[in-house]
């Protein structure tokens, strides 16, 4: 099922505001109260039983199991005859609240570099979720939140034609309030089918994204310098006192530019989405996960969240809706294997940008050749031969917008 995020400001009245603010200081003690009862019970069994600690004031009983989701969700459903505030609260979004401290602590025990899960204050809670909304709750210039109320927004794009809302993230950001609506396709349509001309795609070291067809797709120059802008602002920021006049000026500044970085971002990955799609029946990637990625496994593109998005998401998306074929392949090992000869060549330091190979002497540039294997890998996925005839720019790569994309063809 193919998902994809819309993001509207909202333009909520005086006392809209006060409703989102309360729902998130109520979601907040909730997450806040569980989470500190998951830290007890830890504690509690950490607590050497010859010894009896001053601080370890909480007696849990042995066989009273740790509180996971299900338990404090029950529990939840309970408090709410003794505290008759958390009723203001839509349940959905108290029991989305409790997913969340959820996945917190699992991503804690499962997710490499994952951090353990915090006690969050103001600034660190910042949005609250409604698990299920209807296409009825969507009017062209207003959305109903549930219990809140039609809150008029700033529609910026038309809703996806053929898809169905099904979550909506309330946010707060220093610009304002966003609505984020999460829309799926309607199982009703039917499979794309894998056709003949194949390209593969890997997240490249040196360029953000290569193709088996030899291109190598640059992260375009006003993207970088507006980042690089952002980046700087952000240093000052740290010269300033906090909370100072000065800081807020900063602090609404910086925010702008980031809103405006990540418009033009979303703007130029569509754009190349779209390009990629036009020249293809099927496209393979790699089978990422991008946190751990990010983490500095992989050592590509550290910090670089667009290309998760653009691979995870957007590619899908624009894939779904142009019909074009979009499977994921086994990333293990496609920058050690030869795409010509097809054998181990042996693991790439990072500063190597050619593939050279010992065996048949094929050169080649690493991103291509990675995506080169990552091609092969889908074809014979989806039962072709590895190699066929249409590979290698059979058909055009399409018409070069240079200026769009700082695309350079390699071979
Ligand atoms: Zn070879």
């Amino acid at each position: 099922m193919i998902s994809f995020t819309y993001e509207f400001k909202l333009k909520p009245s005086n006392k809209q505001i006060r409703d989102i603010e309360m729902y998130l200081d109520i979601c907040r003690s909730v997450y806040n109260w569980n989470h500190g009862e998951r830290k007890d019970w830890i504690r509690s069994r950490k607590s050497p039983i010859d010894r009896c600690s001053i601080e370890k004031e909480y007696i849990i009983p042995a066989d009273k199991p740790f509180p996971n989701y299900y338990i404090q969700a029950n529990n939840l459903t309970q408090s709410k005859k003794q505290y008759s505030h958390l009723k203001e609260v839509h349940s959905q979004v108290l029991q989305s609240t409790l997913k969340r401290l959820d996945q917190a602590w699992d991503d804690f025990f499962k997710v490499k570099g994952k951090g353990f899960p915090k006690f969050k204050n103001k600034n660190r809670f910042r949005s609250f979720v409604y698990p299920q909304i209807k296409s009825s709750d969507l009017k062209t210039t207003q959305i109903r939140l549930p219990k809140i109320g039609w809150i008029r927004i700033r529609k910026s794009r038309d809703y996806p034609t053929g898809m169905m809302p099904k979550q909506l993230r309330i946010v707060r950001k220093v610009t304002g309030y966003f609505a984020q609506i999460v829309f799926v396709s309607q199982e009703s349509i039917p499979d794309i089918l894998p056709g003949q001309i194949s390209l593969g795609l890997d997240a490249g070291v040196s360029s953000f994204i290569a193709t088996s067809r030899g291109e190598l797709i640059k992260t375009p120059k006003f993207i970088l310098k507006a980042a690089r802008k952002l980046k700087s602002l952000q240093r000052r920021l740290k010269n300033k006192i906090k909370g100072s006049a000065n800081w807020l000026k900063l602090q609404k500044k910086i925010a702008k530019l980031h809103f405006k970085v990540a418009n033009r971002r979303q703007d130029w990955l569509y754009k190349l989405a779209h390009y990629i799609c036009s020249s293809t029946d099927n496209i393979f990637v790699e089978d990422i996960n991008f946190t751990s990625w990010q983490k500095g496994l992989f050592g590509k593109q550290i910090g670089n969240s667009a290309i998760g998005k653009f691979i995870n998401q957007i590619l899908p998306f624009v894939c779904f809706k142009r019909g074009v074929y979009y499977h994921q392949v086994d990333k293990n090992f496609t920058s050690q294997e030869c795409p010509n000869c097809r054998l181990a060549t042996g693991k790439k330091s990072l500063s190597q940008r050619l593939h050279s190979c010992q065996y048949c002497g094929i050169s080649l540039d690493r991103d291509v050749a990675a995506a080169k294997i990552i091609e092969q890998r889908g074809r014979v996925a989806v039962g072709q031969p590895a190699n066929s005839k249409y590979t290698c720019g059979e058909r055009g790569a399409g018409v070069l917008q240079l200026t769009l994309f700082d695309l350079v063809t390699v071979q």
